[in-house]
């Protein structure tokens, strides 16, 4: 086995049995079961699980529109957890956190809404690291306007070459959206100098925080962000919730997205008016259950041991970083370092397609991803077609790690 020891303190202080154990799948599923992808989707834990059963079989009523009591305690829960969603982020108020079905619903309502501000030949900046759904969304609804997309590039590292912003923004930049952390290199962005660039010219900012919020409670206040998406199952929630914040004057001021019930203030046959945010952002019935579980996952995540965690999953993302180093053929994408990162790392096997990795990895039970994750431009900057990704959480271990890098060997081994 060549995986490089970890610090030996990096975890102290953090009981990792007793944390695996509030996520049902690792009994259920036994010890060989390394799951390193939960920057596609996170396990649920316990907490969230518990919420969502007990609302569906126990506490089912659709929500702001029944007066029984049923219904208003369902309501009432509904509202609980948007403020336990708001609290994880750091908001001033519950009522700037819009429930959306997830990060792409959020990133479309922000593009949809904030586009209806821009004329044509307005510019949009994005990047080139931008998950699809943060680049997608901006092409349909710029396209609408005549807005002008452009990208900030990457450096050799493959993060954000921020030097660049200077020369890329201008008075034509009106909305700025970048990607809090990379879901291929893990890169951290450095938000602060986005955000100062954005505020030189008065454009608002947005940030993709999907794999940002898995480790640990985010401060939206301190970032001086305008909207904030993420999405409940990489939270270790349910899938089908997520959630979009707002500033709260800025909400004030944006048009719906999609119309329907629970959005309006009045309808009359020759037009409408909408009720105020966060409901005029939420048409239709919500995504209640999972809405409750992301509430859930978001107060029992909010009270756990953060600079522990994040010591434990920095060392192991240390031992996968150098272990990955030591095998031929094997060359890691992403910052060199261990510094403004999270703990994922995608690599490229000389010879070897990803998907082939990752079948070979499943037969010893390591879960990792293969592919463009949804990030083309990324790859296509950095030389690539695709690549494989190991993803790590606050529940992973040093076996999850050691599987997959003597899986690595013998891929190396067959095939390369
Ligand atoms: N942005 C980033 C950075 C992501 O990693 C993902 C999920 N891979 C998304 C957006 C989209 O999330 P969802 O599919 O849950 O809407």
């Amino acid at each position: 086995m060549t995986a490089a020891p970890p610090p030996a303190s990096a975890s102290d202080g953090l009981d990792l049995g007793a944390l695996r154990s509030e996520f049902p799948i690792f009994t259920a599923r036994g010890p060989r079961f390394h799951y390193l992808d939960s920057a596609a989707t996170g396990q649920i834990c316990r907490a969230a699980a518990e919420a969502l059963l007990a609302y569906e079989t126990r506490g089912r009523a659709n929500v702001k529109r029944g007066v029984y009591r049923l219904a208003d305690e369902a309501t009432q829960a509904f509202e609980r957890a948007r403020a336990e969603i708001a609290a994880y982020l750091g908001a001033r108020e519950a009522r700037e956190v819009v429930i959306t079905s997830g990060t792409t619903h959020a990133l479309n309502i922000a593009a949809h809404c904030l586009c209806a501000r821009l004329r044509a030949g307005d510019e949009i900046l994005l990047s080139l690291a931008e998950h699809h759904s943060n680049i997608v969304p901006w092409q349909l609804a710029g396209e609408r306007v005549g807005a002008v997309i452009r990208a900030i590039p990457l450096d050799r590292e493959g993060r954000l070459d921020l030097d660049r912003l200077g020369e890329l923004v201008s008075r034509r930049t009106k909305v700025i959206a970048v990607t809090h952390c990379s879901n291929v290199t893990g890169a951290v962005t450095d938000i602060g100098r986005v955000r100062e660039a954005a505020q030189s010219v008065g454009a608002v900012l947005v940030v993709d925080g999907a794999q940002r919020v898995p480790h640990g409670p985010v401060d939206v206040q301190a970032l001086g962000c305008d909207l904030y998406a993420f999405s409940g199952h990489k939270l270790f929630a349910a899938t089908g919730a997520g959630a979009l914040w707002i500033r709260r004057e800025l909400a004030e001021e944006l048009p719906p997205f999609l119309g329907g019930g629970e959005m309006i203030r009045r309808v009359a046959i020759e037009g409408s008016t909408f009720a105020a945010p966060p409901h005029r952002f939420e048409a239709g019935t919500p995504p209640i259950g999972p809405a409750l579980a992301l509430g859930a996952a978001a107060a029992w995540l909010a009270g756990l041991d953060w600079p522990a965690i994040h010591a434990h999953e920095m060392a192991l993302a240390g031992r996968l970083l150098a272990g990955l180093r030591t095998i031929r053929g094997i060359r890691p994408i992403g910052p060199e370092g261990l510094q403004a990162r999270t703990p994922l790392v995608s690599f490229v096997v000389d010879g070897v397609h990803p998907h082939d990795v990752c079948q070979l990895l499943d037969e010893r039970g390591v879960c990792t991803r293969g592919g463009h994750h949804c990030a083309q431009p990324l790859h296509e900057a950095l030389g690539l077609e695709a690549s494989t990704r190991a993803s790590l959480a606050l529940y992973n271990d040093e076996a999850d790690v050691d599987a997959l890098l003597e899986g690595l060997e013998d891929v190396v081994r067959r095939l390369a």
